[in-house]
């Protein structure tokens, strides 16, 4: 049974994750970019070191939450990268929302080295998190899952092997694809509800039982009701998995309309100077700041 844990990137998910771990009584070793991100772990147990490298020294298995593709780049392959320390037997697990080919690349690495990888994303946000109800998908060697499975369960409800490197990040474009969709259906729902002078809250306590009930209505929709637009999942970490997504249908020669206008209207909050709030703030196209029309 893995005993000490490593754990880079000490954001939203990252901090909700690893004091999950911490319950469970692990060693868990941590850094992040910004060390005050970390403070709060530190109190509660964790030991804090100051680069990927000297983490993953200390380690049997290493876990990652970064931002962006680049991010994971950094900590993996950077200076004082996790490579850069001994990985023989140890096992990586990246949970950021990645792409494919730097999964593959992380992978074929850490076997060259003797040790295995898996790509990981999650999906449930900062609620699945903070309850411990995320959703794993993962790809890599079934042996590496397996070892990883017991970890993953203590801030899981479901962990699923999806195939070889890189499945695990393919599966998580699949949930972006779903995601896009409802986002901007439970957008529309709330600016067509509004305008038609119905009760926004009865209408959502409605729907939530019908044939459009689906997480972003139950979990966003009460967000923007109470002006809440802090994230939760970041507008600009959205963007960057559905470039990714539209990325990958590209070299699988494919169109996904639906993908991409959610691209280019989130682009569009982007560029208004929203891409720090949560990802319900896509509404501040029709309502002005977020604020119901009165
Ligand atoms: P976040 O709050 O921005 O956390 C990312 C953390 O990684 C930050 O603390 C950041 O440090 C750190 N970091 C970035 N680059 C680093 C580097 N080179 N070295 C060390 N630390 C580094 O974002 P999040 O919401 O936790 O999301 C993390 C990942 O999970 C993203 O890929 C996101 O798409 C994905 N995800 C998020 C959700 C959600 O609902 N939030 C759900 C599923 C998946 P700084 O403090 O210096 O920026």
């Amino acid at each position: 049974m893995v005993k000490s844990i490593g754990f880079i990137g000490t954001g939203v998910m990252g901090s909700a994750i690893i004091g999950h771990l911490l319950k469970e009584g692990y060693f868990v070793n941590v850094y992040n970019r910004t060390k005050s991100k970390a403070a709060s772990l530190v109190e509660n147990g964790a030991q804090w070191y100051c680069d990927p490298k000297t983490v993953a020294d200390h380690s049997e298995i290493i876990f990652t939450m970064v931002g962006y593709p680049s991010d994971v780049e950094e900590v993996y392959f950077g200076h004082n990268g996790i490579i850069e320390s001994d990985l023989k037997q140890k096992i990586v697990v990246d949970l950021t929302t990645s792409t494919p080919s730097l999964a593959v690349r992380i992978a074929e690495k850490v076997q060259e080295m003797g040790g295995e990888s898996l790509d990981a994303p999650v999906s449930g946000g900062d609620i699945g998190a903070q309850k411990g109800t995320l959703t794993v998908m993962a790809g890599g060697s079934e042996t590496a899952f397996q070892k990883a499975l017991p970890v993953f369960n203590f801030f899981s409800s479901k962990v699923v092997l999806q195939g070889p490197s890189g499945a695990g990040q393919h599966t998580k474009m699949a949930n972006q694809i779903m995601i896009a969709g409802t986002m901007l259906g439970m957008t529309e729902v709330l600016v067509y509800a509004d305008k038609a002078e119905l009760n926004l809250e009865k209408v959502l306590d409605t729907l939530s039982g019908g044939g459009a009930a689906n997480w972003s209505l139950a979990n966003y929709a009460p967000r923007i009701l109470q002006d809440n637009y802090s994230p939760g999942f970041f507008v600009k970490h959205f963007i960057k998995d559905l470039k990714i997504a539209l990325d990958e249908a590209e070299k699988m020669k494919i169109k996904l309309p639906l993908t991409l206008l959610a691209k280019d209207l989130y682009s569009q909050l982007a560029d208004q100077g929203y891409e720090n709030d949560g990802t319900q703030a896509l509404i501040k196209l029709w309502w002005t700041d977020g604020k119901r029309p009165d």
